[in-house]
């Protein structure tokens, strides 16, 4: 054992490998993404060879693959964030009514806020759904600790299990006692495929299974009354309690800080629960004794609040029962520290210690004392350089006067949405992109529709959309926006570039790389055209031709992200011919295009040198600068047609 100061996610991992984990598949997604790679990492790093590790195209055929491990008597991690649960819960949902041999276990990462999802689901209420336990850690330590005893449920009850940590536990990072060394292997592990269980779910099967999964849950529920993740805490041991609050997740961190904050906290019984299902009811019972008004503190769904009142109910309490059904608690985004300690203070009627939470934070810097300035919004946007700033920029060129609907996808691109390019008009889900332009063209035929979807949303969701396209002949234009990697979630790999998580870039097998144009002309799309998003006129041309095209065609934008490329030379912009007119910024909006005293210029720490804004001057007082042989050359025209070394054909030239 050893203090480590490491992320929550990397907790996760550590406690994945200490539990002996076999394999590991998983599909990024914001806040869960860094558990797979630190497993990866460890796995180089220790030469450990038992431990197989990959990013599988979906989330869906990540659980599959894990369930075929654990089939096989290993123990198995999945990693997903909670919208990828959705992607997964075809299987997810029939896995319990089966049973597992080796320990499965899912992470998936709930985002409250939402800070980077399309939702605000509650994975706590979808293991309730799908009858799985799950455990809610409040520290990254915890999540830790809770990782080694899913496995140990998972294979002591046969059923697969949930962590469900939350952005804070994912990111926050903590001091945390790890041992790096993976435990031997449970010595009841028995690798292989047991052909004597009973594995096709035929609705006999399916009858039984979930007869089995009822007294599953029952005996769960038992084990989970007594489990060192739950616990019952009175602030005075003396005196009676008839106020009590409850939290789960990193709420009940909060509540703790909270409560150093508050003054004359007087008898409060708290209850902390971090295996919200099945639900410890006797724990529930025993902490409610006496109560006459109760809190709850959690996020997302009232899944503890609800349980409490059928609690209430069943067992005719007195006690009044606040939290997101009452309104006494906030119903949407994140809790914190000043949130929580403003509902336990009206909840109790305390004073609390100024702890600066609902107002600046004064510091006193030369004897006066100074408000915090309000941080500076920072809205999201596509980085200086981004190759899909260029490809929506040549479409809405291309389209100039014509009536069209833009559908985008999740990923760095639904940021075309803003302005001043306006190119995202819906953005549902991972591969509605390419299927929602279909139901739009069956309603407004005479307007055109195109879909874009990233490189990485291709492989993921976007194979069936485009089946369909050519299946239902629908009139739309498919846009694959290919930069080469998996760039919002961290620029992981995918299919198509031919690298494999673990591996070198000398390993990268390009021979293998899926090609995009390959498969779509596989799938039937007959007008398949590749371009690279900076060889501006070339590009609008294939835009042109494939609005024209009354069938289902198909544009790869081929360039790499900013993330797997250096930098080019940068333009700059002759402040003697700048009429400070601003059309290059109300174009295409690129951030490193700034005002310096009331100057447009550009940001020398921010510009990759695209060479997108230098043919939007109509002055020609952007020049694009190449730097050959140490001699400066300068010239007015865009830099070279590949000017971010992409190729114009399929795998990945980073
Ligand atoms: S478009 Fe040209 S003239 Fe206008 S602000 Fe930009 S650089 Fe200056
Ligand atoms: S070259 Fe122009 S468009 Fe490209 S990153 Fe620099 S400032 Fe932005």
């Amino acid at each position: 054992m050893s203090q480590t100061f490491c992320m929550g996610n990397q907790a996760i991992a550590y406690g994945a490998l200490r539990s002996g984990v076999d394999v590991v598949c998983g599909y990024p997604g914001t806040p869960s993404s860094e558990i797979l790679q630190t497993v990866a990492n460890e796995v180089k790093c220790r030469q450990l060879k038992n431990t197989y590790v990959e990013w599988s195209v979906n989330e869906k055929a990540a659980l599959e693959i894990a369930a075929g491990a654990s089939y096989g008597g290993a123990r198995a991690l999945v990693t997903m964030k909670q919208v990828g649960l959705n992607v997964a819960s075809d299987a997810l949902m029939s896995l319990p009514y089966l049973g597992i041999k080796g320990g499965l276990v899912l992470v998936v990462a709930d985002d409250p806020g939402p800070i980077s999802s399309q939702t605000e689901q509650d994975t706590r209420q979808f293991a309730a759904f799908a009858k799985v336990p799950v455990f809610d850690p409040s520290t990254p330590e915890e999540a830790y600790l809770m990782i080694q005893e899913a496995f140990e449920l998972s294979e002591r009850h046969t059923t697969p299990v949930i962590v469900r940590p939350t952005t804070r536990i994912c990111h926050g990072s903590a001091a945390i006692n790890i041992s790096l060394a993976s435990s031997e292997s449970p010595e009841n592990k028995t690798l292989g495929f047991d052909r004597s269980r009973d594995w096709v779910i035929f609705p006999k099967r399916t009858y039984l299974g979930h007869l089995e999964i009822w007294q599953r849950l029952s005996q769960i529920a038992k084990e989970f009354d007594i489990s060192q993740f739950n616990a019952i805490k009175d602030t005075h041991q003396s005196a009676p309690s008839h106020l009590g609050i409850v939290a789960g997740g990193i709420s009940y961190a909060y509540l703790n800080d909270a409560l150093l904050g508050l003054k004359n906290v007087g008898a409060i019984r708290l209850l902390k629960i971090g295996t919200p299902h099945p639900f410890p009811e006797d724990l529930a019972l025993q902490f409610m004794e006496g109560l006459s008004e109760v809190l709850i503190l959690e996020e997302l769904e009232p899944v503890i609040e609800r349980e409490l009142l059928m609690l209430v109910g069943k067992h005719k309490l007195k006690a009044k029962i606040q939290g997101k059904l009452t309104k006494h608690a906030t119903l949407a985004g994140e809790n914190s520290i000043a949130e929580i300690t403003k509902q336990v203070r009206k909840f109790c009627d305390l004073d609390f210690f100024d702890r600066g939470f609902d107002k600046p934070v004064a510091i006193k810097g030369n004897l006066e004392a100074h408000a915090i300035p309000e941080l500076p919004m920072r809205p999201p946007v596509l980085c200086a350089g981004c190759p899909h700033r260029a490809s929506f920029y040549a479409v809405k060129r291309a389209l100039k006067g014509r009536k069209a609907v833009f559908s985008g996808d999740i990923g760095c691109y639904t940021l075309g949405n803003a302005a001043p390019l306006n190119m995202v008009d819906t953005c549902l889900c991972m591969g509605a992109g390419f299927t929602i332009p279909q139901g739009l063209d069956r309603v407004e035929p005479d307007v055109l529709h195109f879909g874009f979807v990233g490189d990485s949303t291709f492989f993921a969701s976007g194979l069936t959309g485009v089946a369909n396209a050519v299946y239902n002949q629908s009139n739309v234009v498919l846009c694959v926006l290919d930069n080469s990697t998996t760039a919002m979630t961290g620029s992981q790999p995918h299919p198509g570039t031919g690298m494999r998580i673990g591996l070198d870039s000398s390993a990268r097998d390009a021979e293998n790389a899926l090609r995009i144009p390959d498969i779509l002309k596989a799938l039937g799309v007959k007008n398949v055209a590749v371009v690279d998003p900076f060889d501006e006129d070339s590009a609008v041309d294939a835009v042109v031709k494939a609005a024209d095209d009354p069938k289902v065609s198909a544009i790869v934008f081929k360039s790499p992200c900013i993330t797997v490329v250096k930098p080019k030379s940068q333009p700059h912009i002759d402040a003697n011919i700048c009429t400070n007119c601003k059309l290059c910024v109300r174009e295409i909006g690129c951030p490193a295009l700034i005002e310096v005293n009331g100057k447009i210029a550009i940001d020398d720490a921010l510009c990759y040198g695209c060479n997108l804004c230098v043919a939007r001057c109509p002055f020609d007082a952007i020049r694009a600068t190449n730097q050959l042989s140490g001699i400066t050359v300068t010239d007015t025209k865009p830099s070279s047609l590949n000017s971010q070394g992409s190729t114009l054909e399929g795998g990945t030239d980073d």
